[in-house]
């Protein structure tokens, strides 16, 4: 069967459009919405076992085949005869294959052999701990990709990628053969996909897609229109076709999102039902007048920027983005003061019961001696009332907070997600603070928001975003950066040191001769991905060890996440007393927790924690006027984990750093999963479409300029609508 663009039409009786698309709509172009809600099984080619396994791989609409793209396009000119192949080089081949087979060595792994011919020789593939690969019929064609070796005096390839290309017996033709995610498990094949494809463009054809985004527009960006689009991804002749068919669908996705997103910022932006915010009060100085330090410049600016948005009949809806240790808390507690002092309530969420507790513990301190005036008591004033809610809080203290949340006496809540469960009830929330938000979504945010009527909403994070990514998480926010770390800061020394024990004993002497100075350290256990509690016996493990080991005889303490709160709240608060000199902890520690007096960090299998936490871990040092180091313990075995390390030594910006990181590890590291409804990406990648979300900003903006609702833009307003679903009903009149 020929798959190429210029295959000859289908010979079975076509189902006109019609019966597909529906009668009144014949002449108009199709939209994406009407394919979504057609089930796959309207397609000539997908009867109900092939429905079946479409859907295991989520496909279940025609728009969802529609936008199941090919992984990549298969060029048969850049392939090489087997009987060529050089030993030691890669290669990509493609061929039938003649022979399959699976052998059991005792005691060893399971093997399976093919043989692969392509009309010049035979090549042998040998796979191990892949026997799926043995359900590969004979008589397949497939692509093959790997490292071309000898054994035994034959040319073979060991564990190479291969793509099954063709069904078994109909060898394919074209130039570009799209290679679509396929699925083993759901058994479902790439032909299979490609006629799939091949139905689809067939009977849009006559219609042909409505376009969302008006010519000029297209025109001026150089974009091919929607329908051209749809047809070259799906079956380019060219390499050239296919490159920019994804242009235009990568724009599209990022259209979608910005003008959700700029739409989000305006709304809140017209809206004038926010609390217009008594902000020359006394209780905002008293407590500015009461700091140990003068306010950065950064701060100064935040905190202007944060007054006017609260004086301002409109809700604030304000990013507050700062490295570590760059002094956040001062500028939210500015925040919520000024909220208390007009008599409404504060709201501070954060993402650990651990942060939590150390905000707490930050805020009475800096809040002591502060009052509030009162009518009721008999001095005018009384002290602002702060309050913690976690999980683990009490029963009889859970009463005692919702009490004191509908009379008013506490001023500020501070606490975990348990902030915004049902229950808690404020009497007048005016400020709502939500710190490292990248931990929560959209959705946690808007609850908290509901706990009060429109309160102003300050989101924090010391997540250096770079500036396209914090478009697409942060594009309906304002935002304030604090840049400069308040001055008297340290210097960090980063170094790479392997894991033998002859190499690390220099670290554990570094880390004497501090504690024998008087400052304090942090020994960072193991990243054990998904498992709190295997991470707790790891750190149970090396505190034990190090206790009668490398560092017997210091006063060491232990922190994991198991740890019931009260124990860790005590250890927390003995080691800012410098009861203890080591604290030999769980990833707990990554964000927040502030003890200046501690100059060494040690992490171990450093190569397993992403660039971004290893960041936020050597935060946690260097906050004082000590000098500091930070040892990260590896072996790295991938490049990945090298450059990561790499990365570490050579920088201390969050911002470059965030930046390595997104080229190391790609869209993946700014996106949490929570964002997903506001990343539904299928094919934009970040930072490499960088260019293209910065058009689709500007594009989004002018269209919304001219277009508040998208009236004239129904099927936009459609397509965001169908992208972020309840989450945008409120953005536009109807
Ligand atoms: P972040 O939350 O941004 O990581 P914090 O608010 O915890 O940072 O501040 C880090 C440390 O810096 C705290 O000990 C805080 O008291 C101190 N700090 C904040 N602002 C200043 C300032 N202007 N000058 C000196 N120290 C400051
Ligand atoms: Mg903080």
């Amino acid at each position: 069967m020929r798959v190429g663009r210029a295959g000859p039409p289908h010979r079975r009786a076509q189902r006109s459009v019609a019966d597909v698309v529906g009668e009144g709509e014949r002449l108009a172009g199709i939209t994406l919405r009407e394919l979504r809600d057609k089930p796959a099984t309207e397609l000539r080619s997908v009867g109900p076992k092939l429905a079946t396994r479409l859907e295991a791989m989520g496909l279940t609409s025609v728009l969802d085949l529609l936008e199941h793209y090919p992984r990549r396009y298969h060029d048969r000119t850049k392939v090489q005869d087997i009987a060529e192949l050089a030993i030691g080089e890669e290669a990509t081949v493609t061929g039938e294959v003649k022979k399959v087979s699976v052998r059991r060595p005792r005691n060893r792994r399971p093997m399976v052999e093919m043989e692969v011919f392509d009309g010049t020789s035979y090549l042998r593939l040998t796979f191990f701990n892949q026997e799926y690969r043995a359900k590969i019929a004979e008589g397949t064609e497939i692509s093959v990709f790997g490292k071309v070796d000898l054994y035994r005096g034959r040319r073979q390839m060991v564990n190479p990628a291969i793509d099954v290309l063709g069904n078994p017996g109909e060898a394919t033709t074209g130039v570009l053969l799209p290679v679509y995610p396929q699925s083993g498990k759901a058994g479902v094949y790439t032909w299979e996909l490609r006629k799939i494809a091949a139905e689809m463009l067939q009977r849009v054809r006559v219609r042909g897609f409505a376009d969302p985004v008006d010519e000029d527009v297209l025109r001026a960006r150089g974009l091919v229109d929607r329908t051209t689009a749809y047809a070259d991804i799906h079956r380019p002749a060219t390499t050239g076709e296919a490159d920019a068919a994804k242009s235009r669908l990568t724009f599209d996705e990022f259209l979608r999102m910005q003008v959700g997103l700029v739409a989000r910022k305006r709304a809140l932006e017209r809206d004038r039902s926010g609390i217009e915010h008594e902000i020359d009060g006394p209780l905002v100085s008293a407590f500015h007048a009461a700091l140990p330090f003068p306010l950065t410049t950064d701060q100064e600016r935040a905190i202007a920027e944060i007054t006017a948005d609260l004086a301002a009949p409109a809700p604030m809806h304000r990013l507050l983005q700062g490295e570590v240790g760059s002094g956040k808390t001062v500028v939210a507690l500015t925040a919520l003061l000024t909220a208390v002092q007009g008599g409404h309530q504060g709201a501070f969420m954060a993402p650990t019961e651990v942060l939590a507790e150390q905000h707490d513990l930050t805020m009475r301190a800096l809040l002591a001696g502060l009052n509030v005036p009162t009518q009721g008591s008999l001095l005018g004033e009384r002290p602002v009332g702060v309050a913690l809610l976690t999980n683990r809080t009490p029963a009889a203290e859970r009463r005692r907070i919702a009490d004191g949340l509908r009379s008013g006496d506490i001023d500020i809540l501070v606490g975990t997600h348990a902030l915004i469960y049902e229950g808690v009830e404020f009497a007048r929330l005016g400020v709502a603070v939500i710190d490292e938000q990248h931990r929560f979504g959209v959705e946690q945010r808007d609850l908290l928001r509901g706990k009060g009527h429109e309160p102003d909403v300050l989101v924090m994070t010391a997540t250096p975003i770079p500036r396209t990514a914090a478009m697409l998480i942060y594009g309906d926010l304002d935002r304030s950066e604090l840049r400069s770390l308040p001055a008297g800061r340290s210097t960090i020394t980063t170094e790479v040191v392997g894991s033998l024990p002859m190499e690390r004993s220099p670290v554990y002497e570094r880390l004497r001769a501090e504690v024998d100075a008087g400052r304090q350290a942090y020994v960072v256990c193991p990243l054990v991905e998904g498992s709190e509690k295997l991470e707790a016996k790891a750190a149970t493990e090396e505190y034990a060890r190090l206790a009668a080991e490398e560092l017997a005889g210091l006063r060491l303490g232990l922190l994991h996440g198991q740890l019931p709160s009260k124990e860790k709240e005590a250890m927390m608060t003995r080691f800012r007393a410098h009861e203890i000199d080591v604290l030999v902890a769980t990833t707990v520690v990554e964000v927040g927790v502030d003890v200046p007096n501690a100059t060494v960090m040690v992490v171990e299998d450093a190569d397993r924690f992403g660039l971004l936490q290893l960041h936020q871990l050597r935060g946690r040092i260097g906050r004082g006027a000590h000098r500091s180091w930070c040892f990260l313990l590896a072996d790295p075995a991938t490049n990945d984990a090298k450059a990561r390390l790499q990365a570490m030594v050579d920088s201390s910006d969050g911002f470059e750093l965030a930046e390595r990181d997104l080229e190391i590890r790609g869209e993946g590291a700014v996106f949490g999963e929570r964002q997903s409804g506001w990343s539904d990406l299928k094919l934009g990648r970040l930072p490499r479409d960088e260019p293209i979300v910065v058009e689709a900003r500007a594009v989004a903006e002018s269209i919304l300029d001219a277009d508040p609702d998208l009236e004239r833009h129904p099927q936009l307003r459609e397509e965001v609508e169908d992208l972020l679903g309840d989450a945008v009903e409120f953005l536009f009149k109807s």
